[in-house]
């Protein structure tokens, strides 16, 4: 399997290729040059695996060479025997059409877990075999941070500078990634939004002064891997709900529309997918874009569901990509006027081409919280504001009445303790397994919201 640059000039790369170098050199995100297909018969012959098996039969085609089936069924084992529920991701019954996808019980509360813990098993796998190390640079609305960090903690090979948006992630979250003390990872807090912490990510990456040094790598959804990773999940609730031979829609709260794009991959795969529901908060910019072609960015407004607090969707450009033709020059052009003018209208083609399998809808607070209320009181659930957001789309976009609506419920409740009190009346506690975050000692530093700064900061402690 190869894969191509949604910008059409960075050299085309194999699996180890797209996991080591993040984003490509062109400035594009990595996509399988074409995507693997499986037939029905093949989909209904996986029902029933254990979660690791399944994982390495989805992603053996898009790993290819690069690892053998055996090596491969022994990282799944090894990421997915951290997860504290023998199914990996469970399916919960809300009512007689509502399902949550739970995706939140890995090492860090949420579901980037569910790939990240698979990334640092690949990033030490294939580093080991060209005896290299990789310095990771990555920003964070909260859940990645702590997800990369927990997969990548003294690892030798892996070094890894996570940005953080000051004063904009909740507790729980920050405490996750500063009470980490490993010598291999570095935690900034930096002045401003995450799509500043984002933007400067992007610019290290292009930065020689940078690369000429150290050997840049990504944790963020930009990463193939992840994405790869993340197809599984919809296709072991399908497999649970009567797919292959009946339909599913996915509801998905979406930021960086990873999540989501990776029910666009089991789409294309095969899985027969009724409608992927993206599911924004206020900060609606992939609203905008999916019901009226207007890709523009506005200023972030924070909400009580930060890790979708984004105005700059990353993952939105392999989507236009894939349904806009599949043209890189084209879209190279496109996404360089999107850059200098912060606002972008989508092609015809790229309209269509997500209308056929996406619907958007965007959820402001008193919404998200009467769905956190509907789950408590009707269901006995309590679910997190940004599942509580998916969960408002899920019931509210119109399907066929015999279509069963998936939510992904994307982190623990207590991940957002004072979000849901507010909501509920009840105060979710943490799980056992994440110990005694409160009591530990917190490291991290501050810096201005400068490029300036982060860079001469992570050149100055980079090993
Ligand atoms: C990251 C995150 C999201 C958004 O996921 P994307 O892949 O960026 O769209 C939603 N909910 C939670 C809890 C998250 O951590």
């Amino acid at each position: 399997m190869q894969y191509v640059s949604t910008r059409g000039s960075a050299p085309a790369l194999d699996f180890a290729g797209v996991t080591l170098a993040g984003l490509a050199s062109d400035g594009g995100l990595y996509v399988p040059e074409k995507w693997p297909r499986l037939s029905p018969d093949e989909i209904a012959a996986m029902r029933g695996l254990p979660y690791a098996e399944l994982a390495a039969r989805i992603m053996q085609p898009f790993v290819g060479e690069c690892l053998t089936p055996e090596r491969l069924r022994e990282l799944t084992d090894k990421a997915y025997g951290r997860f504290a529920h023998a199914a990996v991701t469970p399916l919960t019954q809300l009512d007689e059409r509502q399902w949550l996808l739970e995706l939140f019980h890995g090492p860090t509360l949420a579901f980037k877990d569910v790939a990240l813990q698979m990334l640092g098993l690949l990033f030490e796998e294939f580093l080991a075999r060209e005896d290299g190390s990789l310095t990771i640079v990555g920003a964070t609305s909260g859940d990645t941070g702590s997800a990369a960090i927990d997969a990548v903690a003294g690892l030798d090979r892996v070094e890894i500078f996570m940005l953080h948006p000051k004063g904009r992630v909740s507790d729980v979250q920050r405490r996750q990634m500063t009470t980490v003390r490993a010598p291999n990872v570095h935690n900034i807090a930096i002045d401003g939004s995450f799509d500043d912490a984002q933007a400067m990510v992007k610019r290290i990456f292009a930065d020689e002064s940078v690369t000429a040094k150290h050997r840049i790598g990504a944790v963020n959804s930009i990463n193939w891997a992840r994405l790869m990773a993340q197809v599984v999940y919809y296709f072991a609730a399908s497999l649970q709900l009567g797919g292959p031979e009946h339909k599913l829609a996915f509801s998905v709260p979406t930021g960086n529309f990873g999540d989501v794009f990776a029910g666009h991959v089991a789409a294309r795969m095969g899985l027969p997918i009724e409608r992927l529901i993206v599911a924004t908060n206020t900060n609606d910019i992939l609203h905008r874009a999916l019901s009226n072609g207007d890709y523009s960015t506005g200023t972030v407004t924070p909400t009580s569901a930060p890790s979708m607090d984004i105005q700059v969707s990353s993952n939105f450009e392999r989507l236009l990509f894939d349904v806009g033709g599949r043209d890189g020059a084209a879209l190279a052009e496109q996404m360089r006027g999107f850059e200098t003018s912060k606002a972008m209208q989508l092609t015809n083609a790229q309209r269509d081409g997500a209308a056929a399998l996406f619907t958007s809808m965007r959820v402001d607070e008193d919404d998200m919280a009467r769905a956190m209320r509907w789950a408590c009181e009707e269901c006995a659930e309590i679910v997190d504001p940004h599942t509580a957001i998916g969960l408002h789309a899920a019931r509210n976009v119109q399907l066929p009445a015999d279509v069963p609506v998936v939510t992904l419920a994307t982190a623990h409740p207590a991940k957002f303790p004072d979000a849901v009190e507010r909501a509920t009346g009840s105060r979710p506690a943490l799980p056992a397994r994440v110990g005694d975050l409160f009591a530990r000692e917190e490291a991290f530093i501050e810096l201005p919201g400068t490029y300036e700064a982060v860079r001469g900061h992570i050149l100055g402690h980079a090993a």
